[in-house]
């Protein structure tokens, strides 16, 4: 960042100003305070990032696989040493409280980590002798220049769902963070140049939807990854595969969570007030609705009013704070309403933490927890993403028209269910009709080397982010048939 506080863009190995006059503020949503400036970087500054991805691909591909990896060695090391630093930027930006800003900068450092398995996960496979004296093989090559495209709640993990994998796999990328929380990709980018990756081997560009069109529409962008919204990631994926790229688009989600009479209640709320509350609802898996079957409708209502109560909310950086804010003014208001508009559709406020005073920070995006009784299963608030800790409670007779209701909704990022009863779990696990699924589990988060999963409207493509999805998404295939007639090496 320069001394006026206004981020940079990485092209080619060098920091460079953007040339734009489009800056807007980054804000940290407890404090209100302005941490810096974001450039809204025009297409043209995209198109030198690609022209430098481009230009460093055909070296960086011949560099063989072992090679590359130990860039992401030392991109590990410098990581776990700047962890600390990169957590409190995280929670600064995002709002989320410190603990989780590390679990997310571990699960950056583990993507790292399994990326560097990549000299066996790129690995192709042979058939010797398909005919007399013919072989086939299949090898995987890269792409050339990739585009990644994240958004603001996960600022320190999303982009390494991808970018260590395409990378490794010997591609060039483009990183487009979230302009509302631009400081850990920077961060992050003053330490890829300390790793001593050749320049144009990752690129960093700031901005909105001007640069996101500009990675959309440019002929030598051979692949987009995007993590976001529903409608943007849409958008992404129908203007991406019309240009003739690959596109993965992960969405957004309305997680149902079920609860059996049978589960242990006390456990039970705990996790899913977690789920529900956890970085002020703010994760693509956090618990939104609790469909409590049969008997477990009172135990759990009660059980989980009282968690909502309970939970201290602050600055994320202050010890003891169990939730912060959400991330701007905006999206309390847009919250807000949603809580208005679930009572007018027939719910009842079991637990309003609408407009809180938090002491301290009076300025703060802050909702506290909060609880909805009864929300009819067919109104809109029931259908749509909050994005806040909000947490809808519809009750159901029986475990089937609890798996029925997670089945007939738009999103199917993650499902769960609390029980003590196997064969109800197994049932669950074979129905539900979603991605990431949970047994006792709030967020079922896919660990680095499992594809993190969605279904539905959650997600648009084939390949997921992670793991083996993300080497399949960053490679294309080969064939390879040869014949070698014994008569052409007689002189050997
Ligand atoms: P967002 O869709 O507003 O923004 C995501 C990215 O897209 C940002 O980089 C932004 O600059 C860009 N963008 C926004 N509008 C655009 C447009 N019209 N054209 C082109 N680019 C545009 O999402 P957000 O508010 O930053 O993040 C929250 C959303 O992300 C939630 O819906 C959440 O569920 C979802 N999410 C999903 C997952 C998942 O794994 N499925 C993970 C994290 C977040």
């Amino acid at each position: 960042m320069s001394g006026n506080g206004r981020l940079s863009n990485y092209i080619g190995g060098e920091w460079r100003e953007s040339g734009t006059s489009a800056y807007v503020d980054v804000v940290n949503p407890a404090t209100t305070e302005v941490l810096g400036q974001v450039p809204l970087s025009p297409a043209g500054e995209v198109e030198q990032a690609v022209a430098a991805a481009a230009g460093a691909f055909p070296n960086w591909r011949r560099t063989p696989p072992v090679d590359r990896i130990k860039y992401l060695f030392s991109l590990r090391d410098l990581l776990l040493e700047h962890y600390e630093e990169l957590a409190r930027t995280i929670t600064m930006e995002s709002g989320k409280i410190l603990d989780e800003s590390r679990g997310e900068m571990l699960r950056a450092v583990e993507n790292v980590e399994v990326a560097c398995g990549i000299p066996l996960m790129m690995q192709g496979r042979s058939s010797e002798d398909i005919a007399s004296g013919i072989d086939e093989f299949m090898m995987r090559q890269p792409l050339g220049v990739c585009g990644i495209v994240t958004p603001f709640n996960f600022p320190g993990m999303i982009p390494f769902w991808f970018f260590p994998y395409a990378i490794a796999c010997g591609n060039t990328v483009v990183v487009k963070p979230s302009e509302r929380t631009p400081l850990t990709m920077h961060r992050v980018f003053e330490l890829l140049d300390q790793s001593g990756l050749p320049p144009g081997v990752v690129n960093l560009v700031n901005g909105a939807r001007e640069a996101v069109d500009g990675i959309l529409d440019h002929p030598d962008v051979r692949a987009v990854s995007f993590v976001g919204s529903t409608p943007v990631a849409k958008y992404i994926y129908s203007r991406g595969t019309s240009n003739g790229k690959r596109v993965q688009a992960h969405g957004g989600a309305k997680n149902p969570l079920i609860v059996l009479p049978d589960a242990e209640m006390e456990m039970t709320s705990q996790i899913v007030a977690d789920s529900a509350f956890g970085s002020a609802g703010q994760r693509c898996l956090a618990g939104s609705l609790a469909l409590t079957v049969g008997e477990a409708r009172e135990p759990f209502s009660q059980a989980i009013a009282e968690a909502a109560k309970r939970r201290v909310v602050g600055y994320g950086l202050d010890e003891g704070t169990e939730m912060g804010p959400v991330i701007t003014g905006q999206s309390k208001e847009r919250i807000q309403n949603l809580i208005q508009k679930a009572a007018d559709e027939g719910a009842r406020l079991l637990v309003d933490g609408r407009n809180p005073t938090v002491r301290g920070y009076e300025k703060g995006f802050f909702v506290r927890p909060t609880v909805l009784q009864d929300l009819p299963p067919a109104s809109e608030v029931a259908e749509t993403e909050i994005f806040g800790p909000v947490l809808s409670l519809v009750h159901v007779d029986t475990v089937d028209e609890a798996i029925a209701l997670v089945n007939r909704g738009r999103y199917g990022n993650m499902a769960c269910l609390f029980t003590t009863s196997g064969p109800a779990a197994r049932k669950f696990r074979y129905e539900a009709n979603v991605g990431n699924v949970g047994v006792n589990i709030g967020v079922a988060a896919p660990m680095a080397w499992f594809p993190f999963s969605g279904w539905r409207e959650s997600f648009f493509g084939t390949m997921h982010g992670q793991g083996m999805d993300a080497v399949e998404f960053f490679t294309q295939k080969k064939v390879v048939i040869e014949r070698w007639p014994r008569t052409w090496s007689r002189k050997f």
